[in-house]
């Protein structure tokens, strides 16, 4: 899969106002400006969105965490291209549809990774154990022969999933400079999409509103400058 042209400034912009009307689950999604975003594998989505937020962030994902036995706050930074490094190559892969099969003590398994519309679901279902059964009866397509009890596939199936899909679940391994407690924490990739995104829009019409009120120019024309052009009027500016 492949991401289509990162969006320009007015469609960020755009896309933005419009997602502020949503759902904060899914604001992320609408950044990517395309109708099948809720329905394609999670892991697909968050390699979509490393790649549309990468340029707001100078290519770098930043993010705080809190330590689980101390008040102290960990930070986090990696390179958006290492984490993409483990997304598989779906233009030499060829176009994903999520659909795989799984050999499990004898039955032949059909599934197909989870997506976010799954994942909204999956959060009403309750704890994380009720939440892990609840995709796997939404991702398990088909049994031959039938199985007695779904729940036994879930260690195998969750390790095919992420096999297949590793950007699906993002974990990083944390040691706490102030305690030293270990801890492995995930790293929620829609919602660092996000953030970048709204701290972008921000700033941008921060610019507009600079440049509107000292040139008259409508947002449409500030945002129609380009950066470079942009900045060196800012610069005009006191
Ligand atoms: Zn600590």
């Amino acid at each position: 899969m492949t991401a289509g042209p990162p969006p320009t400034e007015a469609e960020l912009v755009s896309a933005w106002d419009h997602a502020l009307g949503q759902p904060a689950p899914r604001r992320p999604l609408l950044l990517l400006g395309r109708e099948d975003a809720d329905r394609l594998p999670v892991g697909e989505v968050a390699a979509l969105l490393l790649t549309t937020a990468r340029a707001w962030t100078g290519d770098r994902v930043e993010a705080t965490l809190d330590c689980p036995a101390c008040p102290e706050r960990l930070e986090v930074d990696f390179a958006v291209a290492d984490l993409l490094a483990a997304a598989p190559d779906r233009q030499e892969a060829g176009p994903a549809t999520g659909t795989f099969t799984l050999r499990w003590r004898g039955h032949q398994l059909t599934l197909r990774l989870p997506t976010p519309a799954d994942l909204q679901g999956a959060a009403r279902a309750g704890d994380a154990a009720a939440a892990e059964r609840w995709l796997l009866r939404a991702c398990l397509l088909a049994a031959d022969p039938p199985l007695a009890d779904p729940d036994a596939t879930l260690p195998e199936v969750s390790a095919a999933m992420a096999a297949r899909d590793p950007l699906g679940v993002v974990a990083v391994t944390l040691t706490c400079p102030g305690c030293g407690t270990t801890t492995e924490a995930l790293l929620d990739v829609p919602g660092w999409a996000w953030q970048a995104a709204d701290g972008r829009v921000r700033r941008l019409l921060g610019e507009v509103h600079r440049l509107a009120r000292a040139y008259g120019w409508s947002e449409a024309e500030v945002l129609g400058l380009g950066p470079h052009r942009r900045a060196a009027y800012l610069e005009q500016v006191p």
